[in-house]
């Protein structure tokens, strides 16, 4: 497939063009999945284009650098006076952001000292998991990789390397003709999906599992507690087993890139009436609510692009 690319990207402290932000072959990044990174989104809205939580995102950013030991040459008012850049740059108004830190061209081996290099994207992006998907949700299933246990490798922090765990189960899923796989933890419960957190809806309230089990805290997933909570909605962070999945009224998967994304069915079996439901509905409007102005940002989650 023929891909067009935006025409600039933010590349070690300077706005190039995208074919000359470039990488060595022998980069440690490369070999060892030793990068950091975040996925944001930007909305056109009433008030113009805002980035979503830009603060909250690098922030976790800095984090995942920082569980690793991992130098930062910049720190987060450069990193947020650059994301604001290359979205000007591209002429960008909705889209998703990729920054990402990652060891660079140093020594060899593991433990080599090498320089932290950073790459911030910029582009269009509509329904992460398929056109329509937002309305009519997904089929999904549960893979047969649970994640790593978190005595192996954090989950907590948003690292490349924890996505080749994330592809495992996004490709199987795939491969079998599901809209997205969702995993299990290290106990046999549930985790979340391969780059969503997941949410079931159980007697009216959201069940949702706990950050122990195996997940990255989702940025999402939190938006999705604070506005359901001041809606009077019941949230509950618990330990889930398999099996509600196939009992719940409705679920859900939630992530920047996926944001609110009703499911359908799990495993083959329908759940709900096998559309979206009441409460993902609701949570739907809430959150693009943040985006279309129905919903007030008291927070003061949305940032602007210019200005
Ligand atoms: N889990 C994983 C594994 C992810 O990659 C993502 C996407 N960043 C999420 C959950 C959702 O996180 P967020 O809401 O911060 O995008």
């Amino acid at each position: 497939m023929t891909q067009t690319y935006p025409e600039f990207i933010w590349h070690n402290g300077a706005i190039k063009p995208w074919a000359e932000a470039t990488t060595h072959v022998m980069a440690h990044a490369v070999h060892y999945g030793s990068s950091v990174f975040e996925g944001i989104r930007s909305y056109k809205t009433p008030r113009g284009a805002m980035i979503f939580r830009l603060q909250d995102h690098l922030r976790r950013l800095f984090n995942s650098a920082r569980i690793y030991a991992m130098a930062m040459p910049y720190d987060q008012a450069q990193l947020t006076a650059a994301c604001r850049a290359v979205m000007q740059a591209n002429k960008l108004e909705a889209a998703y952001l990729r920054p990402v830190a990652y060891l660079g061209l140093g020594g060899f081996g593991l433990a080599a000292d090498c320089p932290t290099d950073v790459a911030i994207a910029a582009r269009p992006m509509g329904a992460y998991l398929g056109e329509g998907v937002l309305e009519q949700g997904i089929d999904a299933c549960v893979s047969s990789w649970q994640r790593f246990a978190p005595n192996t490798i954090p989950a907590g922090a948003k690292a490349g390397g924890n996505y080749l765990s994330g592809q495992l189960i996004a490709r199987e899923a795939r491969r079998l003709g599901f809209g997205e796989g969702i995993a299990l933890a290290h106990n046999g419960l549930l985790s979340e999906g391969a780059g969503e957190n997941l949410f079931l809806v159980m007697d009216g309230a959201l069940h949702t599992p706990p950050v122990a089990a195996s997940l990255l805290n989702g940025i999402t997933r939190h938006t999705l507690i604070t506005l359901a909570e001041q809606a009077g909605i019941k949230v509950v962070e618990r330990d889930l087993p398999r099996e509600y999945l196939y009992l719940a009224d409705e679920v859900f998967m939630c992530g920047t890139a996926a944001e609110i994304t009703p499911i359908r069915s799990v495993d083959g079996r329908s759940i709900g009436n096998g559309g979206m439901g009441p409460i993902t509905r609701r949570m739907q409007r809430l959150y693009f609510g943040l985006f279309d102005g129905s919903t007030a940002d008291q927070w003061g989650w949305l940032e602007p692009v210019t200005g």
